[in-house]
């Protein structure tokens, strides 16, 4: 019955030309009927040893989740109402097995002995850390509950994952719902060329065959390469306001309104957290990250807060004062709207030169060069474009695989690189294709290679044009690509602590934050730049520039991510559901002490905030900053060693590699850090970058 539905292939790639949406619903059925069966057999038999329980919940979990993996990919990346469907139908089922899984004693029982036994000392650190992680995800499932409890746990975990799914739904349906057509040139004015282009394909697309990106008409969305440049550079003040208000109320009423799904969500997390014992859902988040405990997360933002709160304000004052200059002629008083737009102004004067200067150096072709170039420097891996040898799910997306030094293929990963508001969500993100593993190898094959996708949301090619990269959009590149390198360079054979599993929540920002860095170096600078018209790097003039301006705003934006983690901590330890103002109220309280500017009447951000309600990251958010002090220290190794000797980057890359990239979960982020480092993390690096002084 499974055998000739692809989506539930066992071996190789997903085959994504074979995949329909009507096998869905039937194929991860069937999947599940036949893993039920192999979980009752495995209850019956199963023994408190590595073979006797591990390695089969290794097979059973790869099984489901390489189906629904792929099935959850596509909901990001070629979203429509009849995947939402099929998705949504078979969801519950999917939960169910889950808990059925987390749930079961026998399974608990053996992995508590073996813990308990002889055996326990025998295992490797790694496999002992992957007992440790099952037998906390079965407490969080809720193994220790009786039965009244347990029926109440499994309903909320149900309902969970509809109303996540809902709010993520939502998210894109607001977004696409919602579109500005410009007529008139003057709307325009002070607009990049690059966001002209883009919205006159648009307009192109949507019933407009004559639109030109000098003449109109241009239509224009709420995805990020149309509105962060319509923000920054669009003359008309009114019309600004107008995209700035359309972002901020985003999914904030009407028919995709998230905001009583935010509430449900809230005390259904709140409840699930006091069913399993803990004080709060952070307490419940907390116990599986790195950081000790809400106070230690509280400490570590307090701190980043001293450090950059006057600095966010010095930086309002200095927009305020530049935009009131007589020849300026800016508003008295700066408005949310007016921020992006007086901020590329007050660069373009103050380091003289304006993001969108930049784009023509970063063609994605060369960029990617670039990218594959550091990564041989500094790891000793080579990344070979491999088009055609895998399907994919659009034309767009490309495929690659990555070669040792001796020539052999370890990983591949696909990238699809540009925005596609219609169906794809917003943001970037990696996620595992093919996790690696020894024990799930082909035969004849020593180990499972490990395969990523590496999703981006950057401006799309225009007229037959390579894609002109944002400098954001570069890093952003390199992010996701720090990531895909701990998922493919992972050494760990266990399947269940290979690449990026079992790495704690707040420590996975790591590698994908180190990569950052890269991208303000000069060697990387001129190796990923080339302009597409006359080939010349990245002029030193520019990159002197562009250094200068690393620190531009840096309080701001710390401040800004600071306002983000307090908010989602705070709706997730202190505040009761359904309490007055709701969680807006919260939101508001945190931004009055963290915001420089005061919130909208209509802010409906958390409406959008896709990351807590609809993502991995709730209770969590503060991990982009707990992972930074590291990635900013490990960064440090390779500024102490000299960023222009070669030899000593390749060096300290083959230790990066062999220990952040290669071990990945199988040992705590500390020990992994520590052998890296030499030391514990310290929080100068970071400030350093920033321009920040001492907390
Ligand atoms: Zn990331």
């Amino acid at each position: 019955m499974t055998g000739d539905n692809p989506l539930l292939a066992q071996q190789g790639l997903p085959r994504f030309s074979a995949i329909e949406i009507e096998q869905i619903d039937p194929g991860i059925r069937a999947l599940i009927a036949e893993l039920r069966e192999a979980l009752g057999i495995l209850e019956k038999k199963v023994e408190p040893s590595w073979e006797g329980v591990v390695v089969p919940l290794e097979a059973l979990g790869d099984r489901l989740g390489s189906a629904w993996g792929i099935v959850g990919h596509l909901m990001g990346v070629q979203n429509s109402d009849a995947l939402r469907a099929a998705y949504e139908g078979v969801q519950p089922e999917v939960v169910r097995f889950a808990l059925e899984q987390g749930q079961s004693g026998p399974i608990y029982l053996a992995l508590e002995a073996l813990r308990a036994g002889d055996g326990w000392h025998r295992l490797d650190a790694a496999q002992q850390r992957i007992v440790e992680a099952l037998l906390r995800e079965a407490k969080h499932s809720g193994v220790g509950l009786d039965e009244s409890e347990r029926q109440r746990f499994n309903a909320l975990q149900e309902e969970l994952a509809r109303l996540t799914t809902e709010f993520n739904n939502h998210v894109l349906d607001a977004t696409r719902a919602w579109s500005l057509v410009l007529t008139d040139p003057d709307e325009m004015e002070g607009t990049p060329r690059s966001l002209r282009e883009i919205g006159a394909q648009a307009a192109r697309e949507d019933g407009h065959p004559d639109a030109s990106p000098d003449a109109g008409p241009w239509k224009l969305g709420l995805d990020a390469p149309c509105l962060v440049p319509f923000l920054e550079h669009a003359r008309r003040r009114d019309l600004r306001e107008k995209v700035y208000r359309a972002y901020l109320s985003r999914a904030g009423s009407g028919e995709f309104d998230n905001s009583p799904l935010i509430e449900q969500i809230l005390a259904l997390r709140a409840e699930e957290a006091q069913i399993l014992g803990y004080g709060s859902y952070a307490e419940l988040s907390l116990e599986s990250k790195m950081a000790a405990g809400v106070g230690a997360v509280t400490e570590l933002l307090e701190s980043l807060r001293g450090a950059s709160f006057d600095a966010a304000h010095a930086d309002l004052a200095d927009l305020q004062a530049f935009a009131n200059r007589p020849e300026a002629d800016g508003p008295d008083t700066l408005c949310l709207w007016d921020i992006a737009f007086w901020a590329e102004r007050l660069r373009e004067d103050r380091y003289a030169y304006s993001e969108e200067e930049l784009r023509p150096y970063f063609p994605l072709p060369k960029v990617l060069d670039g990218l594959f170039a550091l990564t041989r420097r500094l790891f000793g891996v080579s990344v070979v474009p491999a088009d055609g040898e895998a399907e994919t799910w659009h034309p767009d997306v490309r495929f690659f695989r990555v070669m040792d030094d001796s020539g052999e293929e370890i990983a591949a990963f696909f990238l699809d690189p540009y925005s596609r508001p219609g169906e794809k969500r917003g943001g970037a993100w990696m996620d595992e294709c093919v996790g690696r593993s020894r024990r799930l190898a082909a035969s004849g094959e020593g180990v499972r290679k490990p395969v990523a996708y590496l999703v981006c949301n950057q401006a799309p090619p225009v007229d037959g044009r390579p894609s002109l990269m944002s400098f954001g959009e570069v890093t952003t590149l390199f992010h996701e690509f720090g990531h895909g390198l701990q998922h493919m360079l992972s050494q760990v054979d266990e399947g269940m602590a290979a690449g990026i599993r079992n790495v704690e929540w707040d420590a996975v920002e790591l590698p994908s934050q180190f990569m950052e860095n890269w991208c303000y170096q000069r060697a990387t600078l001129a190796e990923i730049s080339a302009h597409e018209e006359t080939g010349e790097p990245l002029p030193d003039a520019l990159f002197e520039k562009l250094t200068a301006a690393r620190t531009y705003r840096a309080g701001s934006d710390m401040l800004r991510q600071l306002y983000f983690s307090l908010t989602d901590l705070a709706l997730h330890h202190e505040y009761r559901p359904g309490s007055e103002g709701g969680a807006f109220a919260v939101q508001r309280r945190i931004a009055e002490r963290n915001a420089v500017l005061p919130l909208l009447p209509e802010d409906r951000f958390l409406c959008s905030f896709g990351h807590i309600f609809g993502g991995g990251y709730a209770a969590g958010y503060y991990s982009y900053k707990w992972a930074e002090v590291l990635s900013a220290d490990a960064f440090g190794a390779f500024e102490e060693a000299g960023l222009d000797d070669a030899g000593a980057l390749a060096k300290i890359g083959r230790r990066f590699r062999d220990t952040v990239l290669a071990k990945g979960g199988s040992e705590p982020p500390m020990a992994v850090f520590k052998a890296f480092r030499g030391r514990e993390p310290r929080v100068d690096a970071l400030l350093r970058h920033y321009g920040l002084g001492s907390p």
